[in-house]
């Protein structure tokens, strides 16, 4: 399977949370969990609102206890964001959580309380009409199916992940998004695949989960679900960090963009120094791309090094700078349009920015 030929998403059903479309002809969602303490409804939306910000398109908020569910209902009313509630072992905080108006709900069944309480669950969501994620993880398999021999780690979570989607189609419920990930990329990777070839017409939620801190995370994710997305398969992600989940959908976007599914503010080129840079290029490179955090316009800026090859190598850039002795060179579509002292560059940079 390969590139744009085969494109699986493009054949799922397509689910509704809240108002944004998941699968089917959608653009890949972007979302992330939210690590606010569950019962500080506040905190969570202050969250919400950076994330909206920086954006997030759909946000997971853990529903621990029951005592979380006033501040989880608190969290629905006011969010600008759907708000999926994120559910482990107990059927009756998930029914609850339907009923508090989430906009979907992430279950594992596989530590829910047997099929006999997932049907309960199925039932809450029908008659709230929201989906459902049934997030299956290799730390958590069936003990049964765990214990085989005959079966792959990938070939487990895909099986696992399929018998209960089956399950829940058998009953009529098929407002559907699936997940089956690991820590390990390769294995994540081939566990989507299976179940992108075995149920083809159910939306999946990609991602590595527990990838680790910043650094390790990023690369991680971005190899294993660049790897899918360009197969087609995924139709949302969601980037697992030890770290801000601000940094989880800055690293989204990235990954779209580096992609080309999608564009979401300015792609940065910058050089990466080299004998012939005489300013502080990388914390000039630093201060861009912090500024350009705040800028929604779909433009490529380039930060180079030096003027004999900076704008040369930036050529499709649309704006950028290419730095000299102590200066640097302000260049519009490889036209250059104002000289600068370095302590200026930024400054300048951002000012024809704005114009644009
Ligand atoms: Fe070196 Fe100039 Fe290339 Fe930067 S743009 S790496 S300074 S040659």
């Amino acid at each position: 399977m390969t590139g744009n030929i085969d494109k699986p998403s493009a054949k799922t059903r397509q689910v509704m949370v809240g108002n944004v479309a998941l699968g089917g002809t959608a653009p890949v969602v972007v979302q992330s969990m939210l690590n606010v303490p569950a019962e500080d409804a506040e905190g969570n939306l202050r969250q919400i609102e950076a994330l909206a910000e920086a954006g997030c398109e759909v946000v997971r908020m853990a529903v621990p206890r029951k005592d979380c569910l006033h501040s989880f209902e608190t969290v629905c009313a006011k969010s600008p964001l759907p708000v999926v509630a994120d559910i482990h072992f107990s059927a009756d905080i998930a029914i609850a959580a339907a009923e508090c108006g989430a906009a979907k709900l992430r279950i594992n069944p596989g530590n829910i309380g047997g099929l006999a309480k997932t049907d309960a669950v199925l039932d809450a969501a029908r008659a709230t009409g929201i989906p459902i994620r049934i997030g299956v993880n290799a730390g958590s398999l069936d003990a049964e199916l765990a214990a085989r021999t005959d079966l792959t780690l990938p070939e487990k979570l895909a099986e696992s992940a399929a018998q209960y989607a089956r399950y829940c189609e058998e009953r009529g419920f098929t407002d559907l998004v699936l997940s089956a990930k690991a820590h390990d990329v390769m294995t994540t990777v081939r566990a989507y695949r299976l179940l992108s070839q075995r149920l083809p017409h159910i939306p999946l939620h990609i991602g590595v989960t527990e990838a680790g801190t910043q650094f390790q995370g990023i690369i991680k994710s971005a190899s294993g679900l660049g790897i899918l997305l360009e197969e087609g398969i995924g139709s949302t992600l969601r980037i697992s960090l030890t770290d801000d989940p601000v940094n989880e959908i800055r690293a989204c976007w990235t990954l779209l963009s580096a992609l080309d599914l999608r564009r979401r503010g300015p792609e940065m080129i910058s050089c990466p120094t080299c004998g012939r840079t005489q300013v502080n290029l990388i914390g000039l490179a630093d201060e861009v791309e912090a500024r350009l955090a705040r800028v929604e316009k779909p433009l490529k800026v380039a930060v180079m090094g030096c003027v004999v090859n900076g704008p040369g190598e930036a050529r499709d850039a649309d704006i950028g700078v290419a730095c000299g002795a102590g200066s640097g060179a302000v260049f519009l579509h490889g036209e250059v349009i104002r000289k600068v002292p370095e302590e200026e560059i930024v400054d300048a940079l951002m000012e024809e920015i704005e114009k644009l």
